[in-house]
């Protein structure tokens, strides 16, 4: 398991930004790169720039990027050795991991058996409680089928509580339930949504927090035993789960107790032989941090993590899987300063309606502290196929004011013709006070939009 083994060739299993992030760690490490893509990707940059490149499939996802046999036969045709499955996609899909190393291929991530068991939320939050990570108060386990005892449990646990599918993702299959006298019908609703949408109606319930911030640490784990925590972000500007604007450090929180928080994160990893790089989620509120679920991937968000300690996470993941032991020591990372991300997105600022087409004007903006992680190029056209992410700005300041000031200046300056996209709102948000200030709950930014209308 831990002997070192150098990579020949790289197939990366994504597209857009990711597979380009991808495609340049690999380049820097020496490493040669395969680019897939399918029919609607022919024309991307990741495809250009890989050194060998190989269409896989249909414009839909279901047969190209989500086509684990179409990605093994295209690594066995290309000789390649590893595969990056960036984000989404088959990114966390136990079988697929095993199915990689079943093939002799390495699987840059966790094995099949961390995904599965993080994927699986009361397995995930049994055994980060029994590692001492702090999690929601819940019932510790499964429901149970009686509903006198349903309502007993949610009664202990107090009301409102949440109601959620053990195999859920995505923020769907969970219902929050206010009185009691609703909780019957939402745990029967809720359960055959799970049924329908993840093959498996197993709910748990927790108490639902009210006013909680999304915070979470990044985490990093060799095949030697070490692990290491690399901060907190707060991503807690969502709509509608999707997170849309991420900063780091987390605005207002004592270093001291986020070195405590991560490391039990770090400790946690060690304990159950995680490796690879990996997020821990939380819910934070009152000072208290909630454990809710565990990410064994890369993240959109992990740019603002490496701007402050200075660590390429892409790049650590291939280490790590090629069998190299962390290079760095606890002790020996440092954050400094503040950095912010803006996702970028093809759609209609405040409408959120897609905006696919082709990009007719690409204008980046630049100069200190401006990181621009994309894809598109001028004369791109943005499918209709997949999400509407089509980059990243991420802004570098000393301080927060200053990265938010870089970051204005910086958006003010990127222009884009031929399809819609959300700069406005992010203009919008970042001249908002309360931004300014920073702090924001996970509903802010749903409020925020309801007082604009
Ligand atoms: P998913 O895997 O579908 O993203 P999560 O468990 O991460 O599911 O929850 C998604 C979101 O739902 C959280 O980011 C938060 O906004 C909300 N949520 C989940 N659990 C709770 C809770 N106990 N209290 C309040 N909000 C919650």
């Amino acid at each position: 398991m831990s002997t070192e083994r150098r990579f020949g060739r790289v197939l990366i299993a994504n597209r857009g930004e990711i597979a380009l992030r991808i495609q340049r760690a690999c380049r820097q490490l020496g490493l040669e790169t395969v680019a897939v893509y399918s029919e609607a990707d022919a024309d991307s940059r990741h495809v250009h720039e890989a050194d060998i490149a190989l269409c896989i499939g249909a414009p839909a996802a279901s047969r190209s990027y989500l086509d684990p046999e179409g990605l093994l036969l295209a690594a066995r045709m290309t000789g390649a050795t590893a595969i990056h499955p960036g984000y989404g996609f088959l990114s966390e899909n136990a079988d697929f991991a095993d199915a990689v190393e079943a093939a002799g291929l390495t699987f840059v991530g966790p094995t099949g058996d961390s995904i599965r068991m993080m994927g699986d939320k009361i397995t995930a939050k049994r055994t980060m409680q029994a590692a001492g990570v702090p999690c929601v108060p819940g019932s510790d386990g499964s429901l149970p089928a009686a509903t006198d005892e349903i309502l007993a449990l949610a009664e202990t646990v107090g009301f409102p509580v949440i109601v959620k599918a053990s195999g859920g993702g995505g923020g769907r299959g969970m219902r929050v339930v206010h009185h009691a006298t609703d909780l019957a019908e939402a745990v029967a609703l809720t359960a055959k949504e799970a049924q329908q949408a993840f093959g498996n109606p197993t709910l748990y319930l927790e108490r639902f927090m009210q006013k909680p911030r999304h915070i979470e640490i990044q985490v990093l784990c060799d095949t030697h035993g070490n692990a290491l925590w690399l901060g907190a972000r707060d991503c807690s500007l969502q709509r509608r789960h999707q997170k849309i604007l991420e900063e780091a450090p987390a605005p207002g929180i004592d270093p001291a107790t986020i070195a405590e928080i991560g490391e039990r994160c770090a400790e946690a990893c060690r304990r159950i032989g995680y490796r690879g790089a990996g997020t821990f989620e939380f819910l934070y509120e009152d000072g208290v941090f909630a454990f809710i679920e565990m990410n064994t991937r890369v993240q959109v968000e992990h740019p603002v993590t490496e701007q402050i300690t200075d660590i390429d996470i892409v790049a650590e993941q291939l280490r790590i899987a090629q069998g190299e032991p962390l290079r760095v020591r606890q002790e020996d990372i440092a954050f400094r300063g503040h950095a912010i991300e803006c996702r970028l997105n093809a759609e209609d600022a405040f409408t959120f309606l897609p905006s696919p087409g082709t990009v007719t004007r690409w204008d980046l903006p630049g100069g200190p502290g401006i990181r621009i992680d994309t894809h598109v190029v001028a004369g791109y056209t943005i499918q209709p196929y997949y999400d509407s992410l089509i980059g990243k700005i991420i802004s570098y300041g000393a301080t927060r004011e200053e990265a938010i000031a870089r970051l204005r200046v910086a958006l003010a300056e990127m222009n884009v013709e031929g399809v819609s996209t959300n700069i406005r709102l992010h203009e919008d948000l970042l001249a908002d006070p309360h931004i300014q200030e920073g702090g924001m709950d996970i509903h802010f930014l749903e409020r925020w939009l309801e007082e604009r209308t």
